[in-house]
């Protein structure tokens, strides 16, 4: 039980005294400054990013954590790692971890360090390994292509994954909700999906000829920002550990050269330069600047280019008589071209997941019992928020309910298991907050949906319109319109946003507590309709490249259905629903990743912002709860070990059994009865005092 005795502050903040925001952060400031980036609330795992290689991890590390129960041993993901595979064999029960943190907090490094503890101790045999292998190599190839540079984390994961390593392990990767405004459009600072700048990098001549593509990334428009190059980050060798990745986990030498020119194909769109070919008599059009660009994509994916043009150009329409044909505006063709670059690379991506799938399942057909490692992007907060902030911190927001739910059922349930009487616990339920969101009528993507759909005008502003009346009166929804006299009113809130109040997970009266976030709803309409011209995939479909044409099933020219495809925010809310389903059919494991400072460095930690994570990640709130009940609790037999010495019928020697030793120890210190409970195979104490006063006692003698 080193939890209390070699570490530094409290590894358990189920101990921490008083349970106050100072403290916690003190605490886990004070730990952080001895590279103690561990510290636990009962079952939940805190991580804070060191920023810096520590000694701790490794063969000698995952087998020291294999042995021991969770408290016997410093807190460390292994140990969090060891409880859930634990579980899942001895248990037969479903795990998941669930990682969480914002940007840059160290969930995918948290993640890779889960799933390599549960490869080093599952089981063996050649089968066994070759799927390891391939999990394990799944990595670099899903980071190349779904991960980017952003101003935050230079290798930040643009998608949520859920690999589903099983027992023996195998799995499958679920990947929801790639970012692929990303492909089109990066902000300053920021870079493209690293694929792109380790094709162009790492390519060889021949490969490079053989795509037609330059090496330098200035040629091309996606990705012709100021940075190209990340500070310690090897492009071109990670190119090749990227090709050595997807040969291990089974791509055939031609899958993988149609996986790199479907990139490239990407690229070379983004060089396709549109004309305003607008005329006198007011008639919008629009043409190709340069034909050859257009060729040069027609050759290679083996489409007539004449007909590549017209699909970028101008808009097939249906009626029930007959068909029309209007040519885009400029704008409209900027647009279908973007959209068809980013549906390209979202398609692509998602084809590579269930590649890797293909590959990583164990015994087809027969049920596994499976643990799904989650990382999942946090909640965000820039100084511009738009959709995909908005559905991501709805994500969050769903995230935080389960939570607090799960941790209270699991609580209610150990005191079942151990036939402890349970009270009840108060705790702010989100809600309603959720249902602003997602409720079916009346919620934010409902009414986006309606206004997508509605025929006539629509744009972002009536779309704000209809929230403001909707919402008038709503607590946690605010505007320019709605903001009443009770509120602060706030000066730096556009005409056109919308203030959504996210979770107070602190509860009431603990000052400004809760995450307030602005959203412009500039482009919503937009970027919810995701649209692509049928006639551009119809276009894809005709294509003689076999990868290209398979990423685009719906644009086989029978297929008569006009139905329109989901929104995306249609899409984000089943995805997430699949998601919290998944989550309530196994059984949690949480890591909470906090960011200690804004620059990537280590040994900074600055107390304001982990404050600020502290509170979205509602940890007060968390303790709170844990130890609403019981603060403590341990099974008899480490228990006894480390107190017998406080008894005098206990020490030297016991000969008992554990629990009449423990029961022994403790009637002998005349402890208040209502500071222990007996359970079947745990004692538990209610208030962290008692347990210092054992500690102390211990250390006195
Ligand atoms: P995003 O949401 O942007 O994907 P993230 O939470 O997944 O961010 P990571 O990519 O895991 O963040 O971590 C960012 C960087 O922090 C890593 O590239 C690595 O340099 C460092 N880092 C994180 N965890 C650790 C660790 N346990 N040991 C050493 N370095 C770490
Ligand atoms: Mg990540």
């Amino acid at each position: 039980m080193t939890l209390m005795e070699d570490s530094v502050g409290v590894g358990d903040l189920v101990l921490l005294e008083p349970l106050e925001e100072e403290p916690l952060l003190k605490n886990l400031q004070l730990r952080y400054e001895n590279k103690e980036i561990y510290t636990y609330i009962g079952n939940v795992l805190i991580s804070v990013n060191p920023y810096q290689q520590l000694p701790i991890y490794g063969p000698e590390f995952i087998a020291k954590y294999r042995d021991y129960t969770f408290y016997e041993l410093k807190p460390h993901i292994y140990a969090l790692a060891n409880v859930a595979y634990q579980s899942l064999r001895d248990r037969d029960r479903d795990q998941c971890v669930l990682i969480t943190g914002e940007s840059g907090a160290g969930k995918t490094e948290a993640s890779k360090l889960v799933m390599s503890y549960v490869a080093a101790v599952c089981g063996k045999g050649e089968q066994v390994n070759s799927v390891k292998e391939q999990l394990l190599q799944s990595n670099p190839v899903l980071e190349a292509f779904g991960n980017a540079k952003t101003i935050r984390n230079n290798n930040s994961s643009r998608f949520v994954s859920d690999h589903l390593p099983g027992s023996p392990l195998g799995g499958v990767i679920t990947n929801y909700l790639l970012e692929k405004s990303r492909v089109v459009k990066q902000l300053e600072g920021e870079r493209n999906f690293h694929i792109f700048y380790q094709l162009l990098a790492g390519a060889d001549a021949h490969l490079l000829e053989a795509l037609k593509l330059e090496r330098d990334t200035s040629h091309y428009a996606y990705l012709n920002q100021k940075v190209s190059r990340v500070d310690g980050m090897d492009d071109a060798s990670n190119f090749k550990s990227v090709q050595n990745a997807m040969t291990v986990i089974g791509f055939s030498e031609t899958e993988i050269q149609q996986v790199l020119e479907v990139t490239a194909l990407v690229l070379k769109l983004g060089n396709v330069e549109l004309a305003d070919e607008s005329q006198a008599n007011g008639i919008s059009a629009s043409g190709i600047r340069d034909e050859r660009g257009v060729q040069e994509i027609g050759e290679m994916i083996g489409l007539n280019s004449e007909e590549l043009e017209k699909a970028l150009c101008s808009r097939t329409m249906k009626t029930a008589k007959e068909e029309v044909v209007t040519t885009l505006n400029f704008t409209q063709a900027q647009y279908a071209r973007d959209a068809l670059a980013k549906n390209i690379y979202s398609r692509l991506f998602n084809w590579i997941v269930n590649r890797i799938n293909e590959s990583i399942k164990v015994g087809s057909g027969e049920k596994k019992k499976v643990m799904g490692v989650l990382d999942i992007y946090g909640f965000e907060i820039l100084e511009d928020n738009s959709f995909e902030q908005f559905v991501i911190n709805y994500c969050n927001e769903k995230l935080q309910q389960v939570f607090i739910e799960m941790t209270l059922k699991e609580e209610q349930e150990e005191y079942k298991r151990e036939g402890i009487p349970w009270t009840k616990v108060d705790y702010f339920d989100n809600g309603i907050i959720c249902n602003l969101i997602e409720h079916n009528q009346q919620g934010i993507l409902a009414m986006l949906d309606e206004e997508c759909l509605r025929p006539g005008v629509v744009s972002d502003s009536t779309f704000l319109v209809k929230l403001n009346q909707v919402f008038s009166k709503h607590g946690y929804y605010e505007s320019k319109v709605t903001q009443n006299a009770q509120r602060q009113y706030d000066h730096t809130m556009g005409l056109s946003c919308f203030r959504i109040c996210h979770y107070a997970v602190l509860g009431q009266g603990h000052g400004p507590s809760r995450p307030i976030v602005t959203y412009n709803v500039n482009s919503f309409i937009d970027k919810n309709n995701d649209l692509l011209f049928r006639d551009l995939s119809q276009a894809m479909w005709k294509a003689q490249h076999p990868l290209l044409q398979s990423l685009f099933p719906e644009g086989v020219p029978t297929q008569t259905s006009l139905k329109r495809p989901p929104t995306a925010g249609a899409q984000f809310k089943s995805s997430v629903a699949i998601l919290m389903k998944n989550l309530y059919s196994k059984n949690p494991n949480y890591i909470r990743c906090i960011k200690p400072n804004e620059h990537q460095q280590r040994g900074q930690f600055s107390s304001e912002l982990v404050a600020v994570q502290t509170r979205y990640l509602g940890l007060l709130e968390n303790v709170r709860v844990r130890r609403a009940g019981y603060a403590y609790r341990q099974r008899y037999g480490p228990f006894l070990e480390r107190y017998r010495l406080l008894g005098r019928s206990t020490w030297p020697r016991w000969n008992g059994g554990d629990r009449e030793g423990v029961e022994k120890v403790l009637g002998e210190l005349s402890l208040s009865s209502e500071e222990l409970a007996f359970g079947k195979t745990k004692i538990f104490i209610r208030s962290p005092k008692t347990l210092f006063y054992l500690e102390e006692k211990r250390h006195l003698r």
